[in-house]
């Protein structure tokens, strides 16, 4: 029986048959990565991923490994690769092992690692765990449709388990491109605690006999993920939920060539905000996207670090909080559900929080807005901005030549008469950027406070009847353009 313990003595030790890291936390060293394919730019799902691996490795002072996982030659591609880690390194999740940082385990793309996969294979064949296989995808396809019609869970019939050694040396010989196959061994219990699920435990011979490599030569993927986690002395794997049955078999594998195993956490994946599956409509968003859209990438990191794990404040944190603050007994087993609102919400906490310099470079309204205004400009809309078509918005508004206002902002001046406007262009002559004594001539000369007076006064001088406070706006809008729009309003 394979039994990875929940916490194991110091160091590598052996139990059985089989080698633990040392798991606990405060101790050991530990070392988390992110291993995607590279079939595909990062969306919020993977990236969450990402994300709570360099968490963990952060809050332990560890350490956090980039590894790409392109075995799968149709689908991968380099420009993918690239994708992806300018994305991770725009939301900041910076690996200390990987590609372009390099290690003691390079490299770190699964397509350059055949000679130290050759090894491991030599080892399997050694001990004969390992068999080839000829049969046909087409083959292979049959018997899966036979078991499904008889009610039994397709698994590998066990065809060329049985080949004589003659048998197989003659269809090598014809040109037989064989895979390697795993020999699963029979009526054994494969348990291991799960970081998020807790106990699980599988039975040997609910597992057919796996590929671990190709008919092309290339590795499969329960093979060479989980030979690197354990040359790369990964002590901690969290991913997505669809890989928990796969854990049984990398385990069987990994005791198989007397490596140790990392301990495993599978999240629970992320649903639309329809409660379906992400789709492109209810939440299935690339890094990409987000980032061309304008969001910053704290919300991002904010938002993620919640969905399917929770802190106990539900308060703006900065990176290092978000990872003093992870805990593995903090991720949820129920599905998270995408919800724009809450990314929204992060979104406008990340203005919040950012400084105006971040905000200027981030918003890009630079042709608007007179030479030296850009910090006091960020500073009067702050509030008033999510996206960067935001910013524009209000520059428009406030810089722009030709002042359209609002129907609302149309009414409000109506209602308020020529002699306002004439009071207010008195007053502001009078007072210039001095909002306090501004405001209260004018109170004296029109009898008006509160709303009457304030609301005229922002149509007039924005074209809105809402937006940044009238103080900044005044000391932001050059005399020539209050005049003028004071005067508009006569
Ligand atoms: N390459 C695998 C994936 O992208 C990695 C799975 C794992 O994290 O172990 O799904």
């Amino acid at each position: 029986m394979i039994v990875q313990r929940e916490r194991a003595p110091p160091d590598l030790v052996t139990v059985g048959a089989f080698r633990y890291h040392e798991f606990m936390m405060i101790t050991e060293n530990v070392k988390t990565r992110f291993a995607p394919s590279p079939t595909g730019l990062l969306h919020l799902g993977n990236v969450r991923t990402a994300l709570f691996n360099a968490l963990l490795a952060q809050r332990s002072a560890g350490r956090f490994l980039l590894r790409i996982e392109d075995t799968d030659q149709e689908r991968s591609r380099a420009e993918y690769v690239e994708a992806l880690q300018d994305d991770l390194r725009w939301l900041g999740l910076d690996w200390q092992e990987g590609p372009g940082v390099g290690g003691p385990q390079a490299p770190y793309a699964q397509s350059e690692r055949s000679t130290v996969y050759a090894r491991f294979y030599q080892q399997l064949e050694a001990a004969e765990r390992v068999y080839p296989c000829f049969c046909s995808p087409a083959e292979l396809a049959l018997s899966r449709k036979a078991q499904l019609a008889s009610g039994r869970p397709p698994r590998y019939a066990g065809t060329c388990a049985r080949l004589g050694e003659g048998e197989r040396q003659t269809r090598i010989a014809r040109g037989a491109a064989p895979t390697l196959r795993f020999r699963v061994p029979a009526g054994q219990a494969v348990e291991f605690g799960d970081l998020v699920r807790g106990a699980q435990r599988f039975s040997s011979d609910d597992i057919g006999d796996f590929v671990i490599r190709r008919a092309d030569g290339t590795p499969q993927f329960f093979f060479a993920n989980a030979v690197d986690d354990a040359l790369m002395a990964i002590t901690h794997v969290l991913r997505g939920e669809d890989h928990l049955a796969n854990t049984p078999r990398q385990l069987l594998l990994l005791e198989a060539l007397d490596l140790p195993a990392p301990r495993y956490g599978h999240l629970a994946l992320i649903v639309g905000s329809d409660g379906g599956p992400l789709s492109k409509r209810a939440g299935d968003l690339s890094v990409r996207e987000l980032r061309a859209s304008g969001y910053l990438p704290e919300a991002l990191l904010n938002y993620l670090a919640r969905l399917g794990h929770a802190y106990a404040r539900d308060v703006w944190m900065d990176p290092a909080e978000l990872a003093a603050n992870f805990s593995t007994e903090h991720l949820g087993r129920a599905p998270a559900r995408y919800d724009e609102a809450q990314l929204l919400h992060w979104q406008s906490e990340a203005i919040r929080h950012a400084t105006a310099d971040r905000l200027w470079e981030w918003a890009g309204a630079r042709e608007r807005v007179p030479a030296g205004s850009g910090a006091d400009f960020i500073e009067a809309v702050r509030a008033n901005i999510r996206f960067p078509a935001d910013v524009a918005f209000w520059a428009e508004r406030l810089f722009g030549a030709e002042l359209a206002p609002s129907d609302d902002s149309k009414a409000i001046i109506r209602e308020a008469g020529s002699a306002f406007f004439e009071h207010a262009l008195a007053a502001y002559e009078r007072h210039g950027v001095a909002y306090p004594p501004l405001v209260a001539e004018l109170r004296q000369l029109t009898g008006l406070k509160g709303k009457p007076l304030f609301m005229p006064l922002r149509a007039a001088l924005t074209g809105e009847t809402h937006g940044p406070e009238l103080a900044r706006i005044l000391a932001l809008l050059p005399p020539e353009t209050v005049r003028r729009r004071l005067r508009a309003c006569h």
